[in-house]
């Protein structure tokens, strides 16, 4: 509905406003160093992102150990590869199966594991997708382009200002001469909300001299 969009974006401009207007007030009175604030905001926009998670998630596929200590206690183990602080404080790792698929939504907002996957993709944040992962979340699937075995459960997770969860895809088939780097590269900021699997391994590279 356009009226809908229309309001939507008249509320990003009136946000754009406020913010701006609130970061000026802050600087005057000396509360905010603009320069702290675009350190964090550069942190979240480069350093931070979902190629954090791919990494944690590539060496769970190859290094059993991780894996179980990823699954017992994911903000230690995730701590322990140097990824940590503000809205990952308390991370459950969830990981899919042929039989389990694992979806992630904050039905109440938007809360979402930062340190290994960013700041959330717009539509995470969006009403419809945080009432239909629930209501029906193979529908949500299917419009993400993920079609999953009919016997295959889904299973959502809400998250909390308490809990994140981070979903561990499945490995796909084909990828066991790939090291973590190249897996790393398989796993997408989607298969670990859960609205997308890994990609599909990457055709092998043609052997030299060889024709067709
Ligand atoms: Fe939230």
């Amino acid at each position: 509905m356009s009226e809908h969009t229309h309001d939507d974006h008249s509320h990003l401009d009136d946000m754009d406003v406020r913010v701006r207007a609130l970061e000026t007030l802050l600087t005057h009175k000396g509360y905010v160093d603009p320069a702290a604030l675009d350190a964090i905001i550069e942190t979240y926009e480069t350093r931070v992102g979902p190629h954090n998670g791919a990494a944690v998630v590539a060496r769970a596929w190859t290094d059993p150990a991780f894996r179980d200590w990823l699954l017992r206690d994911a903000t230690a183990a995730i701590a322990s590869m140097g990824f940590g602080g503000r809205q990952g404080e308390h991370m459950v790792a969830v990981e899919n199966t042929p039989e389990v698929h694992h979806m992630v939504v904050c039905t109440l907002c938007s809360c979402y594991p930062w340190p290994i996957l960013g700041l959330p993709p717009v539509w995470y944040k969006s009403a419809p997708y945080r009432s239909r992962a629930v209501q029906d979340p193979r529908g949500v699937l299917r419009d993400f382009g993920v079609t999953l075995p009919a016997g295959t459960t889904i299973r959502v997770w809400d998250s909390t200002a308490e809990v994140r969860y981070v979903v561990i895809p499945m490995r796909p088939a084909g990828t066991e001469h790939l090291d973590a780097a190249a897996l790393a590269r398989l796993v997408t900021r989607d298969a670990m909300i859960g609205t997308g699997l890994a990609l599909p391994a990457p055709a092998p590279a043609p052997a030299t001299g060889a024709a067709p």
